[in-house]
């Protein structure tokens, strides 16, 4: 199959890897900085890279397209933080424009998303997913080391009245942190028309040993919330590209779905790619491996061959991680990647 991309002049559009898998979804990282610290994600000494080695707006846009060329037709927005990049309305607006690009969401911790889930949304962004881990807001204080949990629940608000739906919730269960409060959250779907996900914490670089320490896996926090609150029902119609399965519980408006990365990889069913915010094409999230598209788009290279190397990195896609075997990815932390 590498051979047939190879020799060709017609691209074919589809990105497909070595296992098959068709590379549809296109995580974008607008920025390694972030206005938050949250204690899993990154030191609070953390360094930034210097703005010269970040895509530029036209590098993001030239880089999306092309992949958009290639098949790609959902974007989601993520970071470090991507409300604090600048002009990230413009972006998402030139985003939008792109012929083949049928959604785009946004990963935020929703810290701006007050003053700029309106703007955002009449640019041309579909959805958010809100990261909240705690409803406490000392413990909100202590996690993200600064943050308010006011500006976050304003942001909820203000991201349903500009009708960016459905509203997602990432909950990240850390041990000793938050895991006594999964069923205050679990339960917040029995009101509101939320998906709540818990996702098990991932280890990387320099955060690793804390991440390995703290890890809940999604069977004891499912078993935790159904002690309390009931069984819930797996909700049928599930897209299997979604890595959170969703469950309701008996008569709640959303659902409970579990991001399972570490006891459960949803590998088989992988359809993303992702491109750091200094422009590298990085294959699996919990992988090393990483193709560097901005280098040769700034030396030249034509996009036509650009969009071939492309091919044939993607092509290289790891089947999935070997946290299993102690091999951890060591050369980011997951706000230099973007979730
Ligand atoms: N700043 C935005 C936010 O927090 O939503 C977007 C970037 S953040 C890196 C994306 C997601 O990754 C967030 O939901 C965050 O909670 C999660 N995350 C960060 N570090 C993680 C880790 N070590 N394991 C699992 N999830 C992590
Ligand atoms: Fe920032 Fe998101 Fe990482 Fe928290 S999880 S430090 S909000 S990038």
């Amino acid at each position: 199959m590498k051979e047939q991309h190879r020799s060709t002049s017609e691209i074919p559009a589809q990105i497909i890897d070595q296992f098959g898998r068709r590379l549809t979804y296109l995580r974008v990282s607008l920025t390694d900085v972030c206005n938050l610290r949250c204690v899993y994600c990154m030191p609070e000494d953390m360094t930034f890279r210097p703005r010269r080695e970040l895509m530029s707006d036209d590098e993001i846009i030239t880089i999306v397209r092309l992949m958009a060329d290639l098949g790609i037709n959902k974007v989601r927005l993520t970071g470090g933080e991507p409300t604090v990049r600048p002009n990230v309305v413009e972006i998402v607006r030139q985003i939008a424009h792109i012929p083949g690009i049928h959604d785009i969401a946004m990963t935020t911790n929703a810290i701006l998303l007050a003053q700029l889930a309106e703007p955002l949304a009449r640019a041309g962004l579909r959805r958010v997913n809100i990261s909240l881990d705690t409803l406490d807001p000392k413990k909100f204080r202590f996690i993200t080391r600064w943050g308010s949990l006011d500006k976050v629940l304003a942001g909820i608000e203000a991201a349903e009245a500009a009708g960016l739906r459905p509203i997602k919730i990432n909950a990240v269960v850390t041990r000793g942190f938050n895991d006594d409060e999964v069923v205050e959250l679990a339960k917040l779907t029995l009101d509101r028309a939320w998906d709540i996900r818990f996702i098990e914490l991932m280890p990387f670089g320099s955060e690793a040993n804390f991440a390995q320490s703290a890890v809940v896996r999604s069977a004891e926090t499912q078993e935790k919330i159904e002690s309390v609150l009931g069984p819930m029902q797996p909700v049928p119609g599930h897209d299997p590209r979604d890595p959170a399965r969703p469950f309701r519980l008996a008569g709640a408006r959303g659902t409970i779905g579990f991001i399972s990365s570490v006891s459960e990889p949803f590998c088989d069913s992988c359809n993303r790619l992702r491109l750091t915010a200094d422009g590298k094409l990085r294959l699996c999230l919990l992988r090393d491996g990483e193709f560097d598209i901005l280098t040769p788009l700034r030396e030249g290279m034509k996009l036509t061959e650009l969009k071939h190397a492309i091919l044939d990195a993607a092509y290289y896609k790891p089947w999935g991680h070997q946290l299993p075997d102690g091999v951890i990815p060591q050369s980011r932390v997951m706000s230099q990647i973007g979730g």
